[in-house]
């Protein structure tokens, strides 16, 4: 069985008195069988580790980089992440592969970087709009999962979420179908290459538009184990609804 997971993705917000959003997220669902993340930015990781109490809670990293040290300025390592205490990292968000260029190729160096360091991986995958209107999509999502997902990839160090472009920040979400349809063939593609018991075991979340008033119906889809959630993340008010519909 795989557990729940409900990932937040705080993206270039949050200074230290949103840490209170953390407190308000982990005493609320102290008790909660569903997994926790929150990926605030790096300047957060360390403070907010340092607020999460009896793991009720990991944080995460929103990118790393793809070497283990060097004259990269400005840029952080997976060990540095885990040293701050970070459990996971985001890798392949769209917008890093649009706003930074980054290739599938860097995105699979950055995993194995990262699997190096014990942090488990969110490795993003998604169609833009005229991909989905070119119905290209599935091709899309294959070439990006062929290239971008590691070798030895597990159900305990890497999660896949899907996030179609287009519903990102737009307030647009894909039909139950089309979100189904979406997971249903990375789960396949997943069992293809790692084998029945890896590729049952990877979690797949959905991303895009996530709200506390269409959660519950996205968590109906088969083979959707959680959400990566962008805007309705930055607030206990509204990320609590969204745990709580999963
Ligand atoms: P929104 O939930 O703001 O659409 O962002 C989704 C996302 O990009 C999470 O990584």
């Amino acid at each position: 069985m795989r557990r729940k997971l409900a990932a937040g993705n705080w993206k270039m917000n949050g200074l230290k008195a949103e840490l209170d959003q953390i407190d308000a997220l982990t005493e609320r669902h102290a008790d909660s069988p569903i997994d926790l993340l929150i990926c605030p930015p790096a300047t957060l990781i360390a403070a907010a580790v340092s607020r999460v109490a009896n793991d009720a809670m990991m944080i995460g990293g929103q990118d790393c980089h793809s070497e283990v040290s060097g004259a990269f300025t400005g840029d952080i390592s997976a060990a540095m992440l885990a040293d701050a205490g970070a459990g996971a990292v985001i890798l392949g968000h769209s917008e890093r592969r649009e706003l930074h260029q980054e290739s599938d190729e860097l995105i699979r160096a950055k995993a194995v970087m990262a699997h190096q360091s014990g942090l488990i991986t969110v490795v993003c995958v998604g169609e833009s709009l005229a991909q989905r209107e070119a119905a290209s999509t599935l091709d899309i999502i294959a070439a990006q999962l062929a290239a971008s997902v590691p070798d030895g990839a597990t159900g305990e160090n890497m999660v896949i979420a899907y996030e179609p472009i287009w519903a990102i920040g737009t307030g647009k979400v894909p039909t139950l179908n089309q979100i189904g349809e979406v997971h249903d063939f990375i789960r396949a593609r997943l069992e293809q290459r790692f084998g029945t018991a890896a590729g049952q075991s990877i979690r797949l979340l959905y991303g895009g538009s996530v709200k506390p008033d269409n959660a519950a119906g996205i968590f109906t889809v088969p083979n959707v184990d959680g959400a990566l959630v962008g805007g309705a993340s930055l607030t206990a008010a509204d990320f609590s609804p969204i745990i709580e519909a999963l």
